[in-house]
């Protein structure tokens, strides 16, 4: 090893999903949203001023973090946005994670939790979710630095309801609690309603998935204020000009057609609660999934075998090669077209399956 090299960063980076090329992939495998963003999207994009490209975008998105603000009746000074909710989320680590104790989080969960930790150098302890994939409160209520979860959790895609989100956040006012609700526009609750009463509580939200926008890189949080201006003194120390103007203008455009955002998110939503019948009678068992993906297990086949003959056929889904979740596979929601070939296809992969076993009897 050179000398240099022992003094390298050592870091393993986040695995994210396959982004495979090709019109023939069916492609639900990163919880992308299938349907385009709003018609306003293109607008706001194609008909901006090039000229003030040279100029650098404004360093507080103010005109996002306006219209985010509007949007969920709060403060412009309760906003922060980022390059993704990644580069939020990041930042709060960054930002609220400094304490002697370790941080928590659940044993499965976003697989970025611990990339972060160990980026940053911060002491975590992870908590096993329960038979059932849920998050146990109690194991949250002892001394801690801070804690962090999803909700609903992915990729088990179960949500935890808003008392025990609750109990989490005040018994914890020594610490920063991080509610990552990515998925939340899919599901029944949302720890929002909270960050009035207590000021130790960050609720992360995206446009990524509900919105349509994941190439645009778009995220945000929301909190109280004191919690945003130390998010924004650390942001403002690394990197002011994140957020370039071509996403700002998209993401206002973006949240300002809610009839567009509620039609996409109920269609979802739709498709998903089809896709749990559908899926059931093809012999598989899931968690009561409220986000845009379903946690799918076989009754006689393995999920990596099924997830191998799935690429075979040009459609791809998640499949997490890590203890106790090993035997599922993660299917994003698609248009109803992607996933009736989905059916199709699993239907003939698991034929095929019950055949040669029979053949080797
Ligand atoms: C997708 C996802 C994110 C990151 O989304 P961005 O595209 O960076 O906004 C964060 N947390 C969870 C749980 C996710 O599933």
């Amino acid at each position: 090893m050179s000398s240099w090299e022992q003094n390298v960063r050592k870091v393993t980076p986040y695995t994210p999903g396959e982004q495979p090329r090709g019109e023939q992939v069916i492609k639900l495998n990163t919880n992308e949203c299938p349907y385009p963003p709003s018609p306003m999207v293109a607008e706001a994009i194609n008909h901006g001023d090039k000229n003030r490209l040279r100029l650098y975008p404004d360093p507080e998105a103010s005109e996002l973090v306006s219209a985010i603000a509007d949007y969920y009746h709060v403060n412009q000074n309760q906003v922060f946005v980022g390059v993704g909710s990644d580069d939020v989320i990041g930042m709060a680590f960054l930002t609220f994670f400094n304490s002697d104790k370790p941080v928590l989080f659940p044993d499965i969960t976003y697989s970025f939790y611990d990339v972060w930790a160990d980026l940053f150098q911060i002491d975590y302890v992870t908590k096993p979710l329960n038979q059932n994939f849920e998050i146990v409160t109690e194991d949250y209520l002892g001394e801690n630095g801070g804690i962090i979860f999803p909700n609903p959790n992915a990729p088990t895609a179960v949500e935890l309801g808003l008392t025990q989100i609750e109990e989490i956040v005040r018994s914890n006012q020594d610490v920063v609690v991080i509610v990552d609700e990515a998925y939340a526009d899919f599901g029944d609750v949302t720890a929002l309603e909270l960050i009035e009463k207590y000021d130790n509580l960050l609720v992360v939200r995206t446009y990524s998935k509900s919105r349509a926008m994941a190439g645009m890189r778009i995220g945000y949080a929301i909190g109280n204020e004191k919690l945003i201006a130390a998010m924004k003194a650390v942001k403002f120390s690394y990197n002011s000009y994140t957020m370039n103007m071509t996403s700002i203008d998209a993401g206002v455009a973006a949240i300002m057609d809610d009839a567009y955002f509620q039609k996409i998110v109920s269609q979802i939503l739709k498709t998903r609660e089809q896709a749990k019948e559908k899926l059931s009678e093809l012999g598989f068992t899931f968690t009561d999934s409220k986000t845009n993906f379903l946690f799918a297990k076989h009754n006689s086949m393995r999920a990596e075998v099924i997830f191998e003959e799935l690429k075979k056929r040009n459609i791809y889904v998640r499949y997490f090669n890590k203890p106790r979740i090993d035997n599922f596979l993660r299917i994003t929601i698609g248009t109803d077209d992607e996933m009736d070939k989905l059916y199709r296809v699993l239907k003939e992969i698991i034929a095929a399956d019950t055949k040669l076993e029979t053949d080797t009897e």
